[in-house]
Protein backbone atom coordinates (compact mmCIF):
# COMPACT_ATOMS: atom_id res chain seq x y z
CA UNK A 1 0.00 0.00 0.00
CA UNK A 2 1.22 3.59 -0.70
CA UNK A 3 1.29 5.95 2.42
CA UNK A 4 -1.34 8.06 0.11
CA UNK A 5 -3.89 5.42 0.28
CA UNK A 6 -3.22 4.24 4.23
CA UNK A 7 -3.67 7.94 4.78
CA UNK A 8 -7.10 7.88 2.75
CA UNK A 9 -7.83 4.87 4.80
CA UNK A 10 -6.93 6.35 7.96
CA UNK A 11 -8.79 9.47 7.10
CA UNK A 12 -12.19 7.46 6.08
CA UNK A 13 -11.68 5.21 9.18
CA UNK A 14 -11.17 8.22 12.00
CA UNK A 15 -14.57 9.35 10.20
CA UNK A 16 -16.20 5.85 11.30
CA UNK A 17 -14.75 6.39 14.94
CA UNK A 18 -12.21 3.66 14.37
CA UNK A 19 -8.52 5.04 15.32
CA UNK A 20 -5.34 3.15 13.76
CA UNK A 21 -2.72 3.05 16.55
CA UNK A 22 -0.37 1.68 14.22
CA UNK A 23 -0.67 2.09 10.47
CA UNK A 24 0.51 -1.26 9.14
CA UNK A 25 -2.92 -2.50 11.15
CA UNK A 26 -4.71 -0.95 8.21
CA UNK A 27 -2.96 -3.48 5.72
CA UNK A 28 -3.07 -6.56 8.18
CA UNK A 29 -6.73 -6.37 9.32
CA UNK A 30 -7.97 -7.48 5.71
CA UNK A 31 -5.80 -10.71 6.10
CA UNK A 32 -7.78 -11.56 9.57
CA UNK A 33 -9.94 -15.01 8.85
CA UNK A 34 -10.62 -15.38 12.48
CA UNK A 35 -12.10 -12.81 14.83
CA UNK A 36 -11.81 -13.88 18.80
CA UNK A 37 -13.80 -11.92 21.14
CA UNK A 38 -14.10 -11.20 24.41
CA UNK A 39 -17.48 -11.55 26.19
CA UNK A 40 -17.37 -9.57 29.55
CA UNK A 41 -17.59 -5.62 28.48
CA UNK A 42 -17.30 -6.23 24.56
CA UNK A 43 -20.70 -8.88 23.67
CA UNK A 44 -22.18 -7.85 27.00
CA UNK A 45 -22.40 -4.24 28.49
CA UNK A 46 -19.85 -5.15 31.31
CA UNK A 47 -21.95 -3.61 34.11
CA UNK A 48 -23.48 -6.48 35.57
CA UNK A 49 -26.36 -6.25 38.34
CA UNK A 50 -26.81 -8.74 41.30
CA UNK A 51 -29.99 -10.72 40.34
CA UNK A 52 -30.01 -13.68 42.91
CA UNK A 53 -28.95 -14.70 46.49
CA UNK A 54 -29.73 -18.17 47.60
CA UNK A 55 -28.89 -19.41 51.15
CA UNK A 56 -28.90 -23.20 52.44
CA UNK A 57 -29.53 -24.38 55.40
CA UNK A 58 -28.20 -22.80 58.24
CA UNK A 59 -27.41 -19.57 56.63
CA UNK A 60 -29.62 -16.37 56.09
CA UNK A 61 -29.51 -14.28 52.49
CA UNK A 62 -30.12 -11.08 54.22
CA UNK A 63 -27.06 -11.90 56.80
CA UNK A 64 -24.94 -13.29 53.92
CA UNK A 65 -25.28 -10.14 51.72
CA UNK A 66 -23.41 -7.49 53.91
CA UNK A 67 -20.66 -9.87 54.37
CA UNK A 68 -20.04 -10.72 50.87
CA UNK A 69 -20.34 -6.75 49.87
CA UNK A 70 -17.93 -5.87 52.64
CA UNK A 71 -15.62 -8.68 50.83
CA UNK A 72 -16.30 -7.06 47.21
CA UNK A 73 -15.86 -3.84 48.05
CA UNK A 74 -12.30 -4.33 48.08
CA UNK A 75 -12.28 -6.27 44.18
CA UNK A 76 -11.58 -4.00 41.15
CA UNK A 77 -13.80 -6.60 39.46
CA UNK A 78 -17.38 -6.02 37.72
CA UNK A 79 -18.96 -8.67 39.33
CA UNK A 80 -17.69 -6.92 42.91
CA UNK A 81 -19.17 -3.74 41.73
CA UNK A 82 -22.59 -5.38 40.98
CA UNK A 83 -22.77 -7.10 44.37
CA UNK A 84 -21.82 -3.66 46.54
CA UNK A 85 -24.18 -1.67 44.65
CA UNK A 86 -26.91 -4.09 45.62
CA UNK A 87 -26.30 -4.70 48.94
CA UNK A 88 -26.24 -0.50 49.09
CA UNK A 89 -29.62 -0.72 47.27
CA UNK A 90 -31.18 -2.89 50.05
CA UNK A 91 -29.91 -0.29 52.69
CA UNK A 92 -27.15 -2.45 54.53
CA UNK A 93 -24.02 -1.07 55.41
CA UNK A 94 -21.08 -2.40 54.38
CA UNK A 95 -18.82 -3.44 57.28
CA UNK A 96 -14.82 -3.51 57.57
CA UNK A 97 -12.34 -6.06 56.05
CA UNK A 98 -8.94 -7.08 56.99
CA UNK A 99 -6.77 -9.58 55.31
CA UNK A 100 -8.09 -8.47 51.79
CA UNK A 101 -6.84 -11.36 48.77
CA UNK A 102 -8.03 -11.61 45.27
CA UNK A 103 -7.60 -14.68 42.86
CA UNK A 104 -7.37 -13.31 39.36
CA UNK A 105 -10.46 -16.15 37.78
CA UNK A 106 -11.22 -17.35 40.68
CA UNK A 107 -12.65 -15.21 43.54
CA UNK A 108 -11.96 -13.00 46.85
CA UNK A 109 -11.68 -13.54 49.84
CA UNK A 110 -11.42 -11.56 53.28
CA UNK A 111 -11.43 -11.30 57.13
CA UNK A 112 -15.27 -9.54 57.94
CA UNK A 113 -16.53 -9.37 61.80
CA UNK A 114 -14.50 -12.14 62.71
CA UNK A 115 -15.27 -14.11 59.61
CA UNK A 116 -13.34 -15.58 56.96
CA UNK A 117 -15.69 -14.76 53.91
CA UNK A 118 -14.63 -16.21 50.40
CA UNK A 119 -16.74 -15.39 46.91
CA UNK A 120 -16.18 -16.47 43.86
CA UNK A 121 -16.38 -19.17 40.84
CA UNK A 122 -17.06 -22.53 41.61
CA UNK A 123 -13.70 -23.56 40.50
CA UNK A 124 -12.62 -21.05 43.93
CA UNK A 125 -14.85 -23.50 45.77
CA UNK A 126 -13.21 -26.67 44.73
CA UNK A 127 -9.66 -24.80 45.16
CA UNK A 128 -10.49 -23.93 48.64
CA UNK A 129 -11.29 -27.85 49.19
CA UNK A 130 -15.13 -27.33 49.14
CA UNK A 131 -17.73 -29.24 47.37
CA UNK A 132 -20.21 -27.01 45.59
CA UNK A 133 -22.22 -30.05 44.51
CA UNK A 134 -24.99 -29.27 46.78
CA UNK A 135 -25.26 -25.74 44.78
CA UNK A 136 -25.00 -27.65 41.09
CA UNK A 137 -29.01 -27.43 40.36
CA UNK A 138 -29.06 -23.96 41.26
CA UNK A 139 -25.76 -22.82 39.46
CA UNK A 140 -27.15 -24.90 36.37
CA UNK A 141 -30.30 -23.14 36.19
CA UNK A 142 -28.78 -19.65 36.59
CA UNK A 143 -26.62 -20.46 33.82
CA UNK A 144 -29.40 -21.50 31.80
CA UNK A 145 -30.59 -17.89 32.32
CA UNK A 146 -27.37 -16.33 31.17
CA UNK A 147 -26.72 -15.41 34.78
CA UNK A 148 -23.04 -15.60 35.84
CA UNK A 149 -23.27 -17.83 39.09
CA UNK A 150 -20.65 -16.96 42.34
CA UNK A 151 -20.28 -19.21 45.25
CA UNK A 152 -20.17 -17.58 48.92
CA UNK A 153 -18.28 -19.73 52.15
CA UNK A 154 -18.56 -18.37 55.36
CA UNK A 155 -15.34 -20.06 57.58
CA UNK A 156 -14.70 -22.75 55.80
CA UNK A 157 -18.66 -23.29 55.25
CA UNK A 158 -20.64 -23.43 51.48
CA UNK A 159 -22.88 -20.69 52.29
CA UNK A 160 -24.81 -19.34 49.32
CA UNK A 161 -24.81 -19.34 45.07
CA UNK A 162 -25.59 -15.36 43.75
CA UNK A 163 -25.94 -14.88 40.19
CA UNK A 164 -25.39 -11.72 38.23
CA UNK A 165 -26.54 -10.77 34.66
CA UNK A 166 -24.66 -8.57 32.45
CA UNK A 167 -26.95 -7.81 29.50
CA UNK A 168 -25.88 -8.12 26.20
CA UNK A 169 -25.03 -4.79 24.01
CA UNK A 170 -28.40 -3.47 21.92
CA UNK A 171 -25.34 -3.16 19.31
CA UNK A 172 -23.75 -6.52 19.52
CA UNK A 173 -26.38 -8.76 17.59
CA UNK A 174 -26.07 -6.59 13.89
CA UNK A 175 -21.94 -6.27 14.61
CA UNK A 176 -22.19 -10.08 14.48
CA UNK A 177 -24.07 -10.19 11.74
CA UNK A 178 -21.63 -7.86 9.91
CA UNK A 179 -18.67 -9.57 10.47
CA UNK A 180 -20.61 -12.79 9.18
CA UNK A 181 -21.23 -10.88 6.47
CA UNK A 182 -17.25 -10.81 5.46
CA UNK A 183 -16.95 -14.31 5.85
CA UNK A 184 -15.44 -14.49 9.50
CA UNK A 185 -14.99 -17.07 11.34
CA UNK A 186 -16.16 -16.10 15.25
CA UNK A 187 -15.12 -17.14 18.25
CA UNK A 188 -15.96 -16.13 21.83
CA UNK A 189 -13.65 -16.21 24.67
CA UNK A 190 -14.13 -15.76 28.18
CA UNK A 191 -13.55 -16.64 31.82
CA UNK A 192 -16.75 -16.92 32.86
CA UNK A 193 -18.37 -20.71 33.43
CA UNK A 194 -19.30 -22.70 30.75
CA UNK A 195 -22.91 -22.97 31.31
CA UNK A 196 -23.56 -19.09 31.15
CA UNK A 197 -20.58 -18.70 28.04
CA UNK A 198 -22.73 -21.20 25.93
CA UNK A 199 -26.34 -19.76 27.12
CA UNK A 200 -24.95 -16.45 25.66
CA UNK A 201 -23.31 -17.40 22.42
CA UNK A 202 -26.73 -19.39 21.97
CA UNK A 203 -28.23 -16.04 21.87
CA UNK A 204 -25.77 -14.49 19.65
CA UNK A 205 -25.73 -17.34 17.00
CA UNK A 206 -22.27 -17.85 18.36
CA UNK A 207 -20.84 -21.30 17.88
CA UNK A 208 -17.50 -21.51 19.31
CA UNK A 209 -16.91 -20.48 22.70
CA UNK A 210 -13.86 -21.34 24.66
CA UNK A 211 -14.77 -20.51 28.35
CA UNK A 212 -13.50 -20.72 31.57
CA UNK A 213 -10.42 -19.14 30.18
CA UNK A 214 -8.20 -17.63 33.23
CA UNK A 215 -6.67 -14.10 32.55
CA UNK A 216 -3.67 -15.48 32.31
CA UNK A 217 -4.61 -17.86 29.85
CA UNK A 218 -6.17 -15.93 26.75
CA UNK A 219 -3.68 -14.92 25.23
CA UNK A 220 -2.31 -18.62 24.87
CA UNK A 221 -6.02 -19.24 23.36
CA UNK A 222 -5.72 -16.69 20.42
CA UNK A 223 -1.98 -18.33 19.86
CA UNK A 224 -3.78 -21.80 19.79
CA UNK A 225 -6.26 -20.65 16.92
CA UNK A 226 -3.04 -18.35 15.21
CA UNK A 227 -1.72 -22.06 14.79
CA UNK A 228 -4.94 -23.87 13.74
CA UNK A 229 -4.31 -23.65 9.85
CA UNK A 230 -1.95 -20.61 9.85
CA UNK A 231 -4.97 -18.37 10.60
CA UNK A 232 -4.65 -14.74 10.92
CA UNK A 233 -6.58 -13.29 14.26
CA UNK A 234 -7.91 -10.18 15.23
CA UNK A 235 -9.09 -10.20 18.76
CA UNK A 236 -11.37 -8.14 20.05
CA UNK A 237 -11.70 -6.93 23.91
CA UNK A 238 -11.88 -4.12 26.46
CA UNK A 239 -10.27 -5.37 29.48
CA UNK A 240 -6.96 -5.37 31.81
CA UNK A 241 -7.21 -9.20 31.40
CA UNK A 242 -7.30 -8.81 27.15
CA UNK A 243 -4.23 -6.99 26.92
CA UNK A 244 -2.33 -9.99 26.23
CA UNK A 245 -4.18 -11.16 24.22
CA UNK A 246 -4.78 -7.83 21.87
CA UNK A 247 -0.89 -8.26 22.09
CA UNK A 248 -0.65 -11.20 20.81
CA UNK A 249 -3.27 -11.35 17.91
CA UNK A 250 -2.42 -10.47 14.16
CA UNK A 251 -4.28 -7.24 14.86
CA UNK A 252 -5.62 -6.08 18.85
CA UNK A 253 -8.86 -4.31 18.08
CA UNK A 254 -10.11 -2.88 22.00
CA UNK A 255 -12.91 -1.02 22.74
CA UNK A 256 -12.66 2.47 23.37
CA UNK A 257 -14.58 2.52 26.92
CA UNK A 258 -12.31 -0.37 27.73
CA UNK A 259 -9.61 -0.45 30.45
CA UNK A 260 -5.96 1.99 29.45
CA UNK A 261 -3.95 -1.06 29.56
CA UNK A 262 -6.30 -2.38 26.61
CA UNK A 263 -5.88 0.38 24.38
CA UNK A 264 -2.49 0.65 24.98
CA UNK A 265 -1.96 -3.14 23.85
CA UNK A 266 -4.30 -2.31 21.15
CA UNK A 267 -3.10 -1.49 17.06
CA UNK A 268 -7.27 -0.65 16.57
CA UNK A 269 -9.51 1.83 19.00
CA UNK A 270 -12.52 1.49 18.15
CA UNK A 271 -14.04 5.31 19.66
CA UNK A 272 -18.19 4.03 19.61
CA UNK A 273 -17.71 1.73 22.31
CA UNK A 274 -19.01 -1.31 20.86
CA UNK A 275 -18.24 -4.13 18.50
CA UNK A 276 -20.22 -2.19 15.69
CA UNK A 277 -16.90 -0.53 14.39
CA UNK A 278 -15.05 -3.81 14.11
CA UNK A 279 -16.78 -5.13 10.76
CA UNK A 280 -16.40 -1.12 9.44
CA UNK A 281 -12.69 -1.13 10.01
CA UNK A 282 -12.13 -4.67 8.25
CA UNK A 283 -14.24 -3.64 5.10
CA UNK A 284 -12.14 -0.92 4.74
CA UNK A 285 -9.11 -2.32 5.17
CA UNK A 286 -9.83 -4.47 2.50
CA UNK A 287 -11.47 -1.97 0.38
CA UNK A 288 -7.82 0.15 1.02
CA UNK A 289 -5.89 -2.13 -0.33
CA UNK A 290 -8.10 -3.05 -3.20
CA UNK A 291 -8.20 0.70 -4.25
CA UNK A 292 -4.23 1.16 -4.94
CA UNK A 293 -3.74 -2.05 -6.79
P1 LIG B 1 -14.57 -12.53 33.08
O1 LIG B 1 -14.43 -11.08 33.46
O2 LIG B 1 -14.40 -12.79 31.60
O3 LIG B 1 -15.78 -13.20 33.65
P2 LIG B 1 -12.41 -13.21 35.01
O4 LIG B 1 -11.24 -14.05 34.68
O5 LIG B 1 -12.19 -11.82 35.46
O6 LIG B 1 -13.32 -13.31 33.69
O7 LIG B 1 -13.25 -13.95 36.13
C1 LIG B 1 -13.65 -15.29 35.96
C2 LIG B 1 -14.61 -15.67 37.05
O8 LIG B 1 -13.96 -15.62 38.34
C3 LIG B 1 -15.79 -14.74 37.17
O9 LIG B 1 -16.80 -15.05 36.23
C4 LIG B 1 -16.19 -15.02 38.62
O10 LIG B 1 -16.92 -16.21 38.67
C5 LIG B 1 -14.87 -15.23 39.33
N1 LIG B 1 -14.40 -13.97 39.97
C6 LIG B 1 -13.37 -13.20 39.61
N2 LIG B 1 -13.25 -12.12 40.42
C7 LIG B 1 -14.28 -12.20 41.30
C8 LIG B 1 -14.76 -11.38 42.39
N3 LIG B 1 -14.18 -10.24 42.74
N4 LIG B 1 -15.83 -11.82 43.08
C9 LIG B 1 -16.45 -12.95 42.73
N5 LIG B 1 -16.07 -13.76 41.73
C10 LIG B 1 -15.00 -13.39 41.02
MG1 LIG C 1 -14.08 -7.85 28.93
Amino acid sequence: ATPTSIMVGTGKAAELGILFRRGEALQQLRNATVVAVDKTGTLTRGKPELTDIEALPGFAADDLLPLVAAVESRSEHPVAAAIVAEARRRGFAIPETAGFAAEPGYGVSAQVAGRTVQVGADRYMRKLGLDPAPLADAAARLGRDGKTPLYAAVDGRLAAILAVSDPIKPTTPAALDALRALGLRIVMITGDNRATADAIARRLGIDEVVAEVLPTDKAAVVARLQNDGAAKVAFIGDGVNDAPALAQADVGVAIGAGADIAIESADVVLMSGNLAGAANAIALSRATIRNIR
